[in-house]
């Protein structure tokens, strides 16, 4: 059985504990290859390679440093077959997904970052008195890079580009529930001539890996993607000991749909972000409010498109939804169908497992569930479910909606559907998300901020700010002989 391996000191190596955890293929429930299930020994090791490579690392001029990146990748690009067929087996999402969305920006993450770090700049202030303050940004030392298994190669890349450009070492712990493209990274990162130790991946649990590199004192930033709660225990570890960090957390986001919006391209593009990756995108729209006026419209019209959704084989071109991403993942997200139903909500479409075994996929599939008549203060409209269930609602007003809409603990993202530009812009001063689309969803330049308020995490950055905060500021004041 194939066998993932560290990548440290720029090689492939077995954990120190020479034992590995099962790597589940999604779509079929099956064990397909194993896992180094490493700990703080692997962690020791790699620190000490990062350690090592950073005094020539952050000194290495920008422009080397952007051409590896570069290499990085057109690397990536030239392998997106390979890599979206490793992450769509890994993660149970549809290939074309895969190959569409996730691999390409994971390609774009390198290639943003290799020509941000040659612009990148730094704030001089003439103070004319005979002084000049300046703003030295030097790389932090070795940054900890810990991210979740739903854009497995995506949200990796996001993290170390930006770390690595910046000229620090990075260690980077993927998600053990969808190592594969870490793994294959690894190799392109070999392949592009990165300098031994600069990256490093070990691979493990959360609570071994993730926990060890939270803890170590010698790692003072972190830049972490998962839930809410992890997000909560590793602030708790890096806070005493004063470490930068960016933490992008849970949502539960709500969409917007007024009467008087393009409702064809609505309905579309809302059927796209409540249910694409299986719902599993930390910015779907799963609290759905539609105005009165075409509320009855919009439930027939959608629920006959959810329910028309093809589940299958992640491989196959008509598949719109693969597998959901464990046997743990889909039991949540039923429980939380479950939930709904002994809360009063109607289920209109789904609301039950799919058996898909008589053609060879004994794995963990989830019919496209949508719900209605449910309070938006109950526990369903509260919690990130994180899986292909919404949630539908009425509303009247702008008023009403917003109070529906601010009501989570969440704030992460939201999408807004009008053709009225003045409330398009109200409602974006009102909501309380880090992101608002209007008229649209998932459309990012990579220069905007990135992430969430309340908590759905902290240190929101984007483009050049992400270069900021894996480099420290030191004011340098000089003055001089007028
Ligand atoms: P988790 O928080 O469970 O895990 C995220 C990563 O943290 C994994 O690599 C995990 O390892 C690791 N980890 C777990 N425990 C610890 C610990 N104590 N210390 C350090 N690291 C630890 O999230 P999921 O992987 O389940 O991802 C889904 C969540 O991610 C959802 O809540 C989703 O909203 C959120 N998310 C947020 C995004 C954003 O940009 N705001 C984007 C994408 C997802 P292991 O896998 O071994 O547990």
């Amino acid at each position: 059985m194939k066998k993932i391996l560290n990548y440290i000191n720029g090689e492939l190596i077995e954990p120190k504990s020479n034992s590995y955890i099962d790597n589940f293929e999604p779509a079929k429930g099956e064990v397909y290859s194993l896992i180094p299930d490493s700990d703080e020994n692997d962690v020791e090791l790699a620190l000490q390679a990062a350690e090592e490579a950073f005094p020539t690392w952050s000194k290495t001029p920008k422009e080397e440093r952007s051409a590896i990146l570069k290499k990085i990748a057109d690397l990536i690009e030239e392998n997106l077959d390979t890599l979206a067929e490793a992450e769509s087996r890994d993660n149970g999402k549809p290939l074309a997904l895969a190959k569409k969305v996730d691999i390409p920006r994971a390609s774009h993450n390198f290639s943003f970052y290799s020509s941000a770090i040659i612009h990148f700049e730094s704030e001089s202030h003439d103070m004319e008195i005979g002084a000049i303050n300046y703003t030295l940004r030097q790389p932090i030392g070795v940054a900890a890079c810990i991210s979740p298994w739903n854009l497995p190669l995506y949200l990796f890349s996001w993290k170390i580009a930006p770390a690595i450009a910046a000229g620090n070492c990075v260690i980077a712990k993927p998600s053990e529930i969808t190592p594969m493209t870490a793994f294959l990274l690894s190799d392109i990162c070999i392949k592009a001539g990165l300098p031994k130790g600069v990256l490093n991946i070990v691979h493990g649990y959360g609570h071994k890996v993730g926990a060890a590199l939270t803890a170590h004192p010698k790692i003072p930033v972190i830049s972490f993607t998962g839930g809410t709660q992890t997000g909560e225990s590793i602030a708790k570890v890096a806070a005493p000991m004063f470490k930068k960090l960016s933490l992008e957390l849970g949502g539960k986001n709500p969409t917007i749909i007024f009467d008087d919006c393009d409702y064809d391209k609505m309905l579309n593009t809302t059927i796209r972000s409540a249910f694409a990756n299986q719902g599993q995108i930390c910015l779907c729209g799963s609290r759905i409010y539609v105005q009165k006026g075409i509320y009855d419209k919009f439930k027939k019209d959608f629920v006959e498109k959810v329910s028309q959704l093809k589940v299958g084989n992640p491989n196959d071109k008509s598949t719109d939804q693969g597998a959901l991403v464990s046997k743990a993942h889909m039991e949540k997200v039923l429980s939380y169908i479950q939930l709904a139903k002994d809360e009063g909500g109607k289920i209109l479409c789904g609301g039950e497992q799919i058996d898909l075994s008589a053609k060879g996929l004994n794995g963990w599939f989830i019919a496209p569930t949508v719900i209605e008549g449910l309070d938006h203060l109950c526990r369903t409209n509260q919690e990130e479910i994180f899986g292909p269930v919404v949630t539908i609602t009425p509303f009247e007003t702008e008023e009403e909606v917003l109070t529906y809409a601010n009501s989570t603990k969440y704030g992460l993202a939201s999408s807004l559907w009008t053709e009225n530009l003045s409330r398009s812009q109200r409602m974006a001063q009102k909501i309380h998300a880090g992101i608002v689309w209007v008229n649209c969803w998932l459309l990012r330049d990579l220069r905007t901020p990135f992430g969430g308020v309340k908590q759905s995490g902290v240190g929101r950055e984007g483009g050049f700010e992400v270069l900021r905060f894996f480099t420290e500021p030191k004011n340098v004041c000089i003055r001089f002989e007028n």
